[in-house]
């Protein structure tokens, strides 16, 4: 089973209630990306047989979770916060050593499932439906809500707690099963997870877990006849295939992907301010939140003041080892991340946007997958850099002469996830809600997200009722029409 020593965490498979080791014999190992010579995980990866058992185990179990009555099932998530109340350094602890991300923002994704967890356990309470009035005497017309039955959640390593919490827990709230693939480089916060429920006292074969490479097990879990809905987030393109198997069997699915999302700066006194919000949303996670700021559209008289507010505020970072408390941005989740972030800032410098800070690895912080956060300044809009997720430390400053212009920088992009609007100026401010296409718009603040508000995007961001808050029963719940008469 997957364990919490210091030493590498054998990461099996969880299915009907037992941690089983794969036959496959295919072994991951995952490095910590702070320290990339000590081994955090060995993942082997499932089988085909594997993953459909899970998949066989959780339709069984959904014939008596469904029945379970809906007040019981969230006393159960009830449980598994207080588990994880009770587990909380430790599970901080391994978030910041396979992840990467700092110590503090560990404790933040905590606090944040934590919340969201216990709203979406109360949402079990609120499957309401409707009496409507009947054309006929007599006949009694309401509606009701019944589970689907076995979905299947697929997971990114960005947020490697709270997203397959945001996902598991209202699946199970409202009396589907689950069987839970989570990315393979986060994949021991995947078994943590299962331990949490485990210990939580969840029946065997409720939730389920696979771990192994997407590419392997993914078509086998999504093609499978008895799922019957598919949460994901993820790329875009991964997202894309996903859909399109979903299709061919008509099933529905739930798609959170990428984002380039802006932060615009236009008729707003408090530069400084409004650079505070954007470093926050931008930094956070080294830049590898899908709704990271990562572009700045900002009045041309704006630049320089708003690009040196960045550069000595970025002066001031600490990179290191997030385990520190005195470090605020950690290291790339991988070398495939490293690889791309580079890439893409010599594309940056090959498009002809000029480097304001950062730009390479640090000196004298060694052993991890690190890179100082980087600022572009003087980009045109239609450059790779500015349009295209890097998903990574790297911040892009546009120049724009109206706010019309800053509007369509924004919309220039094929994602629509999240955009901050910072102005003074009320009619840009509703001009900014109306026509950026975008699924969550923030005036005068950063990117942030509420644990009961619904979550998701536009374009090519997101398909699907969105999560969190009221929305997602509308992808975790069938609506039944009754006639009914006396
Ligand atoms: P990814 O490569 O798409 O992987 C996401 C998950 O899908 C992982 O569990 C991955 O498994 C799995 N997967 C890969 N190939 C698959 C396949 N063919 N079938 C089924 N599953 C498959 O994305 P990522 O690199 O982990 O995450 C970064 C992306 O996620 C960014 O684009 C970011 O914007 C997006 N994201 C979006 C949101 C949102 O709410 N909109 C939130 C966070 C992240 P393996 O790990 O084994 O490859």
């Amino acid at each position: 089973m997957g364990n919490a020593q210091q030493t590498a965490i054998q990461v099996n498979n969880y299915i009907g209630g037992r941690w089983v080791a794969s036959e496959s014999g295919e072994i991951i190992q995952r490095e910590n990306p702070a320290n990339t010579s000590e081994i955090v995980a060995v993942v082997t990866n499932a089988t085909k047989e594997e993953t459909i058992q899970a998949v066989e185990s959780a339709h069984e179990a959904f014939q008596t979770w469904s029945k379970v009555p809906a007040v019981k099932r969230a006393e159960k998530i009830y449980n598994v916060i207080d588990v994880l109340e009770r587990r909380r350094q430790e599970v901080a602890e391994l978030l910041t050593r396979e992840m990467g991300k700092p110590i503090k923002e560990a404790h933040g994704e905590i606090t944040k499932a934590i919340n969201e967890a216990r709203y979406s356990a109360g949402e079990a309470l609120r499957l309401t439906g409707e009496t409507l009035p009947s054309e006929r005497a007599g006949i009694h017309v309401r509606t009701i809500r019944v589970p689907k039955g076995v979905i299947a959640a697929i997971s990114p390593w960005n947020f490697p707690l709270v997203t397959p919490l945001r996902k598991i827990v209202p699946a199970l709230a409202a009396g589907n099963t689950v069987v839970f693939k989570p990315a393979t480089v986060t994949a021991a916060m995947g078994a943590k997870i299962i331990e949490l429920f485990e210990e939580a006292g969840l029946p065997a074969g409720v939730l389920n877990l696979i771990v192994g490479s997407g590419r392997s097990v993914g078509n086998t879990l999504v093609s499978h006849p008895l799922v019957k809905g598919v949460t994901f987030t993820g790329s875009t393109a991964v997202g894309s295939g996903i859909y399109k198997l979903a299709a061919e069997r008509l099933i529905e699915v739930q798609l959170e992907m990428g984002g380039k999302n802006a932060g615009i700066i236009y008729d707003y006194p408090d530069v400084n301010g409004a650079v505070d919000q954007i470093l926050a949303a931008a930094f956070a996670a080294s830049g590898q939140r899908c709704t990271s700021i990562s572009r700045i559209v900002v009045q041309r008289s704006r630049v320089e003041e708003v690009t040196r507010a960045l550069t000595e505020k970025l002066a001031q970072y600490v990179i290191g080892d997030g385990m520190s408390d005195k470090v605020n941005m950690g290291p790339l989740v991988s070398q495939d991340q490293l690889d791309t972030v580079e890439q893409y800032v010599r594309i940056g410098l090959e498009e002809g946007a000029v480097l304001a800070a950062g730009g390479k690895r640090p000196s004298g912080v060694n052993g991890g997958y690190y890179y100082e956060p980087t600022v572009f300044t003087n980009a045109a809009p239609d450059m790779r850099i500015a349009r295209e997720e890097i998903f990574g430390p790297v911040l892009v400053v546009i120049p724009v002469d109206s706010f019309d212009e800053a509007v369509q920088v924004a919309n220039n992009s094929e994602y629509g996830l999240a955009v901050s609007c910072f102005t003074h100026h009320m009619p840009y401010a509703e001009q900014a809600v109306e026509e950026i296409e975008t699924g969550m718009i923030h005036i005068n603040n950063g990117t942030i997200s509420e644990s009961h508000v619904p979550f998701g995007g536009l374009k090519h961001s997101a398909v699907g009722p969105y999560s969190i808050g009221s929305t997602g029963k509308d992808f975790l719940t069938a609506l039944k029409v009754v006639y009914s008469s006396s």
